[in-house]
């Protein structure tokens, strides 16, 4: 620590720059370059200080503070340099923008020195650009302070702001002088956030008045979880911006979580319970929903039995919502039929990396982006997907990192990487292979970690045909490539994978997955910062949806259903043993007609399972299909029985895990809308209405948790009142742990024993044909997310307000197909018909498609494969045939 006198009284303070000095010691100067996310530039000259009396003043903002120093702060030359520089500042300020209440920083400090009515400059051409949906942009409010401009370049790595001109002339626009809305902006509203000068502001802030209350909670969307301030305004949200000090997102967010939050209010929100009378939903009292639900429940499991229920939980509910719903399916429906769409997503993950090492989660934080040297990309698009972690992975590469991307289409992230792989879809194990034979044909294996593998010799063994010269034929990749990558990955450490579905939705997912493991074994990158395996989770919370217990196989923390003892004494109940049917089961057994009744809670079956038809049919087939949710969505509109309105996460309290196996609180920011309630009241409600209310008499969400904690060991350390701050990493056993950032550190000492898995590669049933001839992957975009039952109701969602099909050009030319064009999709299991988006991020014989709405529905032509272990179908490999629509 330091000692330094700031207006003479003595301060202790960590080092750092005067400005940080003066904010921990309390004392306030006006900033307006100033960002806690921005390297300093002392542009504004308003922190200017004295350090040791020395007349000539120094920035705060970029001067080290230093032992010893005497700083004065505020002596009337300070203060009146600190007018004049503000009359510098304001010389092409809109006078009439002056004289509005003070919203933005710089209207503050004017205001503060006294200097409102004195400053400005009248009739100020407009230079107002208003392309954009959520951002308006006026530049004649331009104090050139580059906080838009560096923010863009320093946090979000795109570059769109640009300084044209010099001196007085300088003006900010976007690059090529374009429209904001055409230039290469994703719409992250991280130059928003920053402006001080209301020169950029949120499209909807301008219509509105002042937020009167912000209420930190987590991001509805993807698995990173970034940390957001819902705005509140008489019990409306009114927008969303970044917490400055999460260790997620550090005061950044994407597209979907600034300007995705609108759904909550929207026009066609279903706030009523409903019955469906034939073809009409019927609005009717919460009582009567709920004993319509236990009555036909009960009536089923008495007729048929449990196997006959099903429910699955959701990644849009909490923690605490998916335990209650596990444990409704054990307790009161005394099934093990409980899943929830990780199903659909990283189970491979979660079942590859358990048998492997133990524990079925990301090995790395995302604070361990910034420590790895090389960082391997399998199957997953962070800048459209998890756009925080992409932003980090992309400031990481700027600034040396090396990347490594496996993935069929060149990704933004692939215009960064020293090495991509554009595989042929479906041969992820191949390719994998050939980098671990690499690895051991070149001696690059790591000889303490090798020490510890049990199998080794047979491992090696089983590598040998697996040259890259073998594979690279099969897998559609160079030899060189395959060496190269292999080289810079076992080398060049550490080494961080991440992976995601591109990875996991195959026959072979995963298998996949494992030699994920193997690399990182061999190569010794496991247990240290700046390695690991990290799947990145698709939504908020899916991570902890099967960790809480939606998973058929295994109880909360992912103790398997036989070792259930703890559950039992705690829930003070049996819980059923007999083995239950996972999600993808649980559709066929409806399709066989043995499956009567399930209750999908905040999860669109219809338009996101594979094959469709056969998933509709189905749904078709069941006496009971309870829909819980926000909006009727597709589920309940092609069968729904019963719907049952649930709260969004801005209506209600509880936990979100995300992708890091971190646990961050949700806090309930607005009332529930209309009648909805939470999915944990709905559940105990109608426990309540079956007899078993006893065991469900929760009357908040923390109470819930407490008894997550008396049942799982790893999660016991994790109080609410802990949760205050930023969150905490599992495992945390105890209230003193400090939770855990990095898993494995010990694997490569003492006697442990690693068994790496010879995975073989066995082709997809689904290949191309002469009918067939095309590969489509499907997956997300930037702008909409999964099912667009959220992110299509908000701003967000129209820079993408429909499905496209991306096809190569050369693909187009042959097939007649112009950009725009509608196009015809057939596979062997239906047809969909979409718009061509001609690019070149795909190669030609492959397609991309996002299944986001039911106007295209592409999961109509997506096929019946599943991985063999977990029985994750298989999205990302689908032979088709496209034609002109017209034809
Ligand atoms: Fe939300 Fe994910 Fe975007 Fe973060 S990266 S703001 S969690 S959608």
């Amino acid at each position: 620590m330091l000692r330094v006198n700031i207006n003479g009284a003595s301060h202790s303070c960590a080092a750092g720059t005067i400005l940080s000095a003066l904010r921990r010691a309390g004392v306030r100067v006006p900033t307006l370059c100033d960002d806690p996310r921005l390297a300093p530039i002392g542009g504004c000259r308003l922190c200017l200080v004295t350090v040791n009396h020395d007349p000539r003043p120094v920035a705060a903002c970029t001067a080290p503070l230093a032992d010893g120093m005497e700083i004065e702060t505020h002596t009337a030359t300070l203060e009146a340099l600190r007018r004049t520089q503000l009359r510098l500042l304001a010389r092409h300020y809109p006078r009439e923008a002056l004289d509005r209440p003070a919203t933005n920083e710089f209207l503050y400090w004017v205001g503060k020195y006294g200097l409102t009515s004195e400053l400005g400059t009248a009739d100020v051409p407009q230079r107002i650009d208003d392309s954009h949906p959520c951002i308006h942009v006026d530049m004649s409010r331009c104090i050139e302070c580059y906080r838009c401009l560096r923010i863009c370049e320093e946090v979000a790595g795109r570059f769109v702001w640009r300084a044209w001109g010099r001196g007085d002339r300088t003006e900010i626009r976007p690059h090529d002088s374009l429209p904001l809305v055409e230039s290469n902006c994703v719409s992250c509203g991280a130059c928003v956030d920053t402006c001080p000068s209301g020169a950029l502001l949120d499209q909807t802030a301008r219509h509105q008045k002042l937020p009167t209350a912000e209420v930190r909670t987590i991001c509805p969307y993807c698995g990173t979880g970034c940390e957001i301030y819902a705005q509140v305004r008489d019990g409306r949200l009114v927008g969303v911006r970044p917490v400055l000090d999460s260790p997620v997102n550090y005061g950044h967010l994407c597209v979907k979580g600034r300007y995705g939050w609108e759904f909550v209010h929207s026009a066609d929100r279903a706030a009523r319970p409903m019955i469906r009378r034939g073809e009409s939903w019927e609005p009717v009292a919460w009582q009567e929903a709920i004993e319509f639900v236990a009555g036909k429940l009960a009536e089923i499991v008495a007729q048929h039995g449990p196997q006959a229920v099903g429910m699955l939980g959701s990644s849009r509910a909490t923690n605490e919502e998916n335990y209650v719903t596990q444990k409704f399916a054990r307790v009161v429906l005394e099934s093990n039929n409980v899943d929830c769409c990780a199903r659909v997503c990283h189970a491979p993950t979660a079942a590859g990396m358990k048998i492997m090492l133990g524990t079925g989660a990301a090995t790395n934080s995302f604070d361990d982006i910034e420590q790895a040297r090389t960082i391997l990309l399998c199957g997953v698009n962070p800048t459209e997907n998890h756009p925080i972690v992409g932003d980090r992975i992309r400031q990481a590469s700027i600034r040396g990192a090396r990347l490594i991307v496996i993935d069929p289409r060149r990704i933004e992230l692939a215009e960064h990487a020293t090495v991509h792989m554009q595989l042929r879809p479906g041969t992820n194990i191949p390719l994998l292979n050939a980098l671990a034979h690499t690895i051991v044909a070149e001696g690059l294996c790591d000889p303490a970690a090798i020490a510890h593998v049990e199998t080794w010799e047979k491992f090696r063994r089983f590598l040998d045909d697996f040259a890259p010269e073998q594979v690279a034929p099969l897998c559609g990749v160079e030899a060189d490539a395959i060496r190269q990558a292999a080289r810079l990955y076992a080398t060049h450490k550490p080494s961080m994978a991440f992976h995601g579905l591109g990875v996991t939705e195959h026959v072979q997912g995963t298998e996949g997955v494992m030699c994920l493991v193997n690399l990182a074994v061999i190569t010794g990158n496991i247990g240290l910062p700046g390695s690991g395996v990290n799947p990145l989770r698709g939504q908020n919370n899916v991570q902890g949806a099967a960790h809480m217990g939606c998973d058929p196989g295994v109880l909360t923390g992912s103790v398997p259903v036989a070792q259930r003892q703890i559950f039992e004494t705690v829930w003070n109940s049996p819980v059923p043993t007999r083995p239950g049917l996972n999600l993808m089961q649980m559709i066929d057994a409806a399709g066989r007609g043995e499956l009567k009744a399930l209750w999908s809670i905040g999860y669109d079956v219809a338009l996101t399972n594979p094959n469709a038809k056969e998933t509709v049919r189905s749904l078709r087939s069941l006496e009971l299909l309870v829909v819980q949710d926000l909006f009727l969505n597709e589920t309940a509109r092609v069968a729904g029985t019963v719907f049952l309105p649930a709260c969004s996460s801005f209506e209600k309290d509880g936990t979100f895990m995300n992708s890091e196996r971190r646990i961050q609180r949700v806090r309930k920011a607005i009332e529930p809308l209309g009648e909805s309630r939470t999915d944990w009241e709905i559940l105990c409600g109608v426990a309540r209405a079956m007899g078993k209310g006893d065991k469900f008499a929760y009357r908040s969400a923390e109470q819930i948790w407490e008894e997550i904690r008396l049942v799982w060991g790893a999660g016991a350390g994790i109080s609410y009142r802990r949760l205050q701050g930023p969150g905490l990493q599992w495992p945390c056993p105890s209230e003193d742990h400090p939770g855990t950032t990095i898993l494995h550190r010990e694997i490569f000492s003492g006697d442990n024993r690693i068994r790496l898995r010879a995975i073989d590669y066995r082709p997809s049933p689904e290949q191309t044909s002469d009918e067939f001839p095309l590969l489509l992957i499907t997956g997300r975009a930037l702008y909409q997310f999964n099912a667009g039952n959220m992110s299509g109701r908000s701003k967000a969602g129209l820079f993408q307000p429909s499905d496209s099909l991306q096809i190569s050009s050369c693909d187009a030319e042959r097939l007649n197909i112009s950009d725009g064009q509608k196009v015809r999709i057939s596979s062997r299991y239906g047809q969909v018909e979409l718009s061509a988006a001609i690019c070149d991020r795909v190669l030609s014989g492959q397609l991309f498609a996002t299944f986001q709405s039911t106007a295209g529905w592409v999961n109509c032509v997506t096929g019946p494969h599943r991985d063999r272990f977990v029985q994750t179908p298989e999205y990302k490999v689908c032979a088709v045939r496209v034609e002109r629509a017209s034809d």
